[in-house]
């Protein structure tokens, strides 16, 4: 094993249309797509299609969208033995995207919420032969601490993706990870401060590196990625691209990320790979649809 991943899984509900709508108004859309999503998995999609073996820690509902994720996990090689069933619904994530390939996403976590410590204890065996444990936000807060915790008790480096942001994220509790990997809006709520230009973006990640966090990598969109830490400081220059939608691109860039630090490459190059697979993702539609196997990718030269 490679990475385990503890997370969400969502059924993405992808509707295209010209503009967002505006509050109260109806519109009719051009477009709808259902697809698998959820941070948790489109990370473990992601690096799972570049190779690496990845546990899976997550709950699914008792409906239909639960056997379906089951499923994409299974047809993407990633090991489902963690894939915990309970009852309610699965967690769901109405996306609308516009013309300009911008998005806006309600999350319902349904399932997702039910994921607790003691699942992670559950799966401590499996956990403890992996080399990288990826987190995000979509989970209780007390498993995402609970997940750091083992972590560091079986001295595997963690990567946090804070995800959607949550002022309520103790500091404190998450202070060993070893990546902290927010977007610049998720940087700029969780440190309160501007991330408007790239030298705030710098000094709000600089604040968390004073805050005792070793390194702090900001995924920029389309301006690239700042890696911060207490010795480097590196901005990683955008691939450019024709972005059709840009959803998934974080989980993409992250999952892509962790299946370079596994397989061994140094960071720069681990950084520079997973800004050109973002980059690629975003210039196809979808969330995991986007993403590239490891043959595709290869192809594409990055
Ligand atoms: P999401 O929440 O939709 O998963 P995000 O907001 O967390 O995305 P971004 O920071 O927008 O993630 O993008 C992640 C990475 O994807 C960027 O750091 C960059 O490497 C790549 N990327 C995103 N958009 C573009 C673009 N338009 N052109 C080139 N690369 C892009």
């Amino acid at each position: 094993m490679d990475i385990a991943v503890i997370g969400s899984n969502m059924v993405d509900l992808v509707t295209y249309t010209a503009r967002m709508p505006q509050l109260g108004e109806t519109l009719a859309g051009q477009d709808f797509q259902m697809g698998c999503g959820g941070k948790g998995a489109n990370q473990a999609i992601a690096a799972s299609r570049l190779g690496s073996q990845v546990l899976m820690l997550t709950r699914v509902g008792e409906d239909l969208f639960a056997q379906n994720t089951v499923r994409n996990f299974e047809e993407n090689g990633i090991d489902t033995r963690h894939v915990l069933s309970t009852s309610g619904p699965s967690g769901v994530a109405p996306i609308f995207v516009d013309e300009q390939g911008r998005n806006s996403i309600v999350i319902v976590k349904g399932a997702n919420d039910l994921l607790t410590p003691a699942d992670i204890d559950a799966a401590r065996d499996e956990i403890s032969r992996c080399r990288l444990i990826v987190l995000q936000l979509e989970v209780p807060l007390e498993t995402v601490y609970h997940a750091i915790q083992t972590g560091q008790e079986l001295g595997i480096p963690v990567l946090l993706n804070p995800a959607p942001a949550t002022p309520e994220l103790d500091y404190a509790r998450i202070a060993t990870v070893d990546w902290f990997m927010p977007n610049e809006s998720e940087l700029a709520l969780l440190t309160g401060l501007p991330t408007t230009t790239l030298d705030e973006v710098e000094a709000a990640a600089r604040s968390l590196v004073g805050k005792g966090m070793r390194n702090v990598v900001v995924t920029l969109g389309e301006r690239g990625v700042l890696w911060l830490s207490a010795e480097e400081k590196h901005l990683v220059e955008p691939v450019s691209v024709q972005a059709v939608d840009t959803t998934g691109a974080g989980d993409a860039f992250i999952g892509c990320f962790s299946h370079a630090l596994v397989s061994g490459k140094e960071v720069l190059e681990a950084l520079r790979l997973a800004n050109a697979y973002a980059a690629d993702s975003v210039t196809r539609r979808g969330t995991q649809t986007s993403y590239a196997t490891v043959e595709d990718f290869r192809s594409a030269g990055p």
